[in-house]
């Protein structure tokens, strides 16, 4: 079940363990995402436990790489576009929100260990540090030589946007022997490539 850090909500540990049970307004306006994904958690592990199901749960945290859709407002597609067209990135808020990103190919590495794997419970899947969105921003700006540099929209924050992600991978390093091997910067340069590729 490819679940998502969510989960978590605008969570109060940190970094998130597998244990953490969140901290998600179930009226929020992320909450149909949020609680759709914890009662699918809920559901998949009944049926592990009750009908002896062999299940997997992947909760996947923020993850990147070529084909992704270039126009679904996240911030790796919107930072690259306006990066390639030398306009300021857009940052939301103050910026200092965290998250940490992964490379897809780790990602899906990731989800074939844990397939392959005994564990039916849980295990969750990213490792790159958490980065904050202003440094992120300014990564993209550096590998793609953007001089426009960054513009703040504060009223573009929704209410929910998560302060602090970042996982506590523990389990999957000794579990699954999983490490990503694709650092931010070789990632994005190769994402960047892709969307070179394919913009206007
Ligand atoms: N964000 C931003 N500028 C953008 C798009 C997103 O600053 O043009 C911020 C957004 O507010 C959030 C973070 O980047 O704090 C990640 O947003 P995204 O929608 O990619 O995923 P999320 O982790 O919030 O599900």
């Amino acid at each position: 079940m490819a679940s998502t850090s969510e989960i978590y909500g605008d969570p109060l540990e940190h970094p998130q363990k597998e244990t953490y049970w969140g901290h998600a307004d179930p009226v929020g306006f992320r909450s149909v995402y949020d609680e759709a994904k914890r009662f699918a958690e809920a559901l998949t592990m009944a049926y592990h436990r009750f009908h002896n199901l062999d299940t997997r749960i992947v909760r996947i945290f923020n993850t990147y790489g070529p084909r992704m859709r270039l126009d679904d407002g996240r911030v790796v597609p919107n930072f690259i576009q306006q990066a390639l067209q030398k306009n300021p990135l857009t940052i939301y808020g103050d910026g200092l929100q965290t998250r940490s990103f992964c490379y897809v190919d780790d990602l899906i590495d990731g989800i074939y260990r844990l397939l392959l794997s005994d564990e039916h419970f849980r295990s969750i899947l990213e490792i790159l540090p958490e980065i904050s969105i202003l440094q992120f921003a300014k990564e993209i700006n550096l590998l793609t030589n953007n001089p426009a540099g960054l513009e703040f929209h504060n009223d573009q924050r929704l209410g929910d946007d998560p302060q602090r992600r970042q996982p506590e991978i523990t389990r999957a390093q000794t579990i699954l022997h999983w490490n990503p091997s694709i650092d931010l910067s070789t990632g994005l340069s190769r994402t960047i490539q892709y969307f070179k590729e394919r913009s206007i």
